[in-house]
């Protein structure tokens, strides 16, 4: 059984929250969910591969019952920018799509207290890999929580990053109240001249104090791991 580009397209739109943003890889279209069956196009690159493939994409997602808005595209010159230049200004797009994700009660997910994520292990999902076979991939989410409404709002941790620093995004608690933060390639140097590196791990699949199951950003890091 194959999927076809519907089911594909079907598939990625349902899991979109609304107010998400939604990048096919390689065409230059940023499109946001904006209803239960309705996207925009925001930014189309300037360039004939994200011009046609914005009429393919359009048919296609009209072919599955849903609607595209066209009325407000900003049409980006790509062509006299750096790569750096086009990955920092999509962070920033990327950013400021994230400021307007909201909880059911209206409240915007940025004011939540997003230190107190839960980083949540929901278990394994096939995924269809470009080669037509499937594996297994663990799933996981960092579940916030509504300061007003008290609701969890669980975040693909690709959207949670959005809403919070680096420095939040680098550290992790475990259930154990063992905390490790990811060292930077400089910081590593100076624990190891200073000789300070009593409190250094290389985190592996479980957290060597209370080995609780680590999720996969923090594998494979050097991290400085505080014990309450
Ligand atoms: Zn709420």
């Amino acid at each position: 059984m194959s999927e076809t580009p519907e089911d594909t397209v079907r598939t990625i739109l349902n899991r979109l929250r609304e107010g998400g943003l939604w990048q096919p890889a390689g065409l230059g279209l940023s499109y946001v969910r904006t209803g239960d069956d309705s996207i925009m196009l925001g930014v189309q690159e300037n360039t004939a591969i994200a011009a046609q493939a914005r009429i393919r994409m359009r048919k296609l997602v009209e072919s599955i019952g849903w609607r595209v808005d066209e009325s407000d595209v900003t049409v980006v010159d790509v062509a006299a920018k750096t790569p750096e230049e086009r990955s920092s200004e999509e962070r920033i797009l990327r950013e400021n799509v994230a400021k307007n994700w909201k909880c059911a009660c209206g409240t915007a997910l940025v004011s939540f207290p997003l230190e107190e994520g839960v980083w949540t292990h929901d278990g394994q999902e096939e995924m269809l890999l470009p080669n037509g076979e499937t594996e297994m991939v663990e799933q996981w989410s960092v579940v916030i929580t509504c300061p007003v409404c008290k609701a969890c709002v669980p975040c693909q941790p690709h959207d949670y990053s959005l809403l919070v620093d680096d420095e939040q995004m680098n550290t992790y608690r475990t259930s154990g109240g063992t905390t490790h933060v990811i060292l930077t390639r400089d910081e590593i140097i100076k624990h190891v001249d200073d000789m300070t590196t009593s409190s250094i791990h290389i985190l592996g699949t479980n957290c060597p104090i209370d080995g609780d199951l680590l999720p996969p950003r923090f594998r494979g890091k050097v991290v400085f791991t505080t014990v309450e």
